[in-house]
């Protein structure tokens, strides 16, 4: 199928065909033609599958088709969990918005009274699309100026992530702000019970995708070196002395591993930066700029840089431990291989941690290929998944935030489909 095929306005194909982007993925082919038709959708995807297009192109086609049902009001709503997110969907909007007037903005938290006056004057100045973070959002609503009558869209992209950052009360008064007449496109890596009953809440009627789901793409050599936690340091000093590896993203569960691992790999001469949830705004774009633009060659990271964030050409991932939720596996690795490249990921499994990345094994269906470790180095422990060894540190493994979730009762407004 071609992106002609799904019925996209030409100048939109134009901005797609400049991006080098010519064939639709899976989730493309089949959510563009379900939203044109007016459906809603529940479609559960990972980054790397195209998704962002695949909402963007039926919002934008609808929006420069059909004039506004209500003149000045802002036409299609993107909820997403961070900054990151809601800067890199804005950034593709723009690119494929190029031939056309389609005008967007990203509204997100931590930023100056300045920005927020900047924003609001997007919001009322009759800004089409609007891709936010919860919390940011809903401070403008509060304030009562944002005009959402002629809603026609709202997306909640990466729900999974939001309800594990415990944003679904803040989810549930967005809704409440929105007219009913609207089609709610609801997308998620994965889809939990918590995640169900807020579509059960939110969608009618929902046309539903989901698209292979918990397989690291073909494009990425997986591979694990079983060690004790003590080798973890130098195994890996050497591994990045050795690699030749421009790009690579380091991932720790926790935000003060992420913190020591960044200072230690400092100290020993590596280009390294450590990117976390702690820092200012400012200095989270500024390290994701560099080492976008390859200044950097060594992010230390928490999640919150393993799901949608659009940063092309990594050439290598290192679990420095294993995620305890194995779909974090999926995503971290995913981060590398992006749009059918090559890329390599490397685990570290520490006896603690074999159990874990047992799940993680069996959840993709195959076994990740144990590498010797280098010479001098001795052997490490032996991988033995099925032991059940007790846990002497507490490990969140997941977001921060960590408010509990949870869905006001009842809160919900039905979204309809208008065409
Ligand atoms: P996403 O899953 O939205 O995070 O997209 C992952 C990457 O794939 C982004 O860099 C997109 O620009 C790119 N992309 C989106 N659609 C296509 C397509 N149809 N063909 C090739 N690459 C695409």
């Amino acid at each position: 199928m071609s992106f002609d095929q799904l019925g996209l306005n030409p100048e939109l194909l134009q901005g797609i065909a400049a991006m080098g982007i010519h064939k639709p993925t899976p989730i493309q082919e089949q959510a563009i033609p379900a939203a044109l038709e007016g459906r809603d959708l529940i479609a559960c995807a990972q980054t790397g599958t195209g998704k962002t297009a695949a909402f963007l192109l039926p919002i934008m086609d609808v929006v420069q088709r059909y004039r506004p049902r209500v003149e000045g009001s802002i036409r299609a709503l993107v909820v997403v969990p961070t900054r990151e997110l809601a800067l890199q969907i804005d950034q593709q909007l723009q690119a494929i918005a190029y031939y056309t007037p389609i005008t967007s903005i990203p509204v997100y938290g931590g930023s100056d009274a300045a920005s927020f006056d900047q924003q609001k004057a997007a919001l009322v100045g009759g800004t089409e699309v609007v891709i936010a973070t919860p919390g940011k959002l809903l401070s403008h609503l509060n304030l009562g100026y944002v005009p959402l009558k002629g809603l026609d869209f709202l997306v909640l992209d990466e729900a999974d992530r939001m309800m594990d950052m415990g944003f679904i009360d803040d989810i549930m008064r967005i809704i409440g702000f929105l007219p009913e007449d609207r089609q709610t496109l609801l997308f998620s890596a994965t889809m939990p019970s918590g995640i169900r009953d807020l579509t059960k809440r939110i969608l009618k009627d929902p046309f539903e995708i989901s698209i292979a789901l918990s397989k690291p793409a073909e494009g990425v050599d997986q591979q694990a070196y079983v060690v004790t936690e003590m080798q973890k340091g130098p195994v890996l000093e050497h591994m990045l002395r050795t690699s030749e590896a421009t790009s690579i993203i380091i991932f720790a569960g926790r935000k003060i591993e992420v913190k020591n691992l960044a200072r230690h790999l400092k100290k020993r001469g590596f280009d390294a930066e450590a990117m976390h949830s702690d820092l200012e705004q400012s200095e989270r774009e500024a390290v994701l700029l560099s080492f976008r633009n390859r200044r950097l060659r060594i992010l230390v990271a928490t999640n919150v840089v393993s799901r949608g964030i659009d940063i092309d050409d990594i050439d290598m991932v290192v679990n420095y431990d294993v995620p305890s939720d194995p779909e974090d596996y999926v995503h971290r690795v995913g981060r590398t291989a992006r749009a059918a490249r090559k890329g390599q990921a490397v685990t570290f499994i520490n006896d603690k941690e074999m159990r874990e990345f047992g799940q993680i094994e069996k959840l993709i269906g195959y076994a990740v290929r144990k590498m010797p470790l280098p010479e001098g180095f001795g052997p490490g422990p032996e991988y033995r998944p099925d032991l059940r060894v007790s846990k002497d540190r507490g490990r969140s493994g997941r977001s921060p935030g960590g408010r509990p979730s949870g869905g006001r009762p009842g809160g919900s407004s039905a979204g309809r489909p208008r065409r």
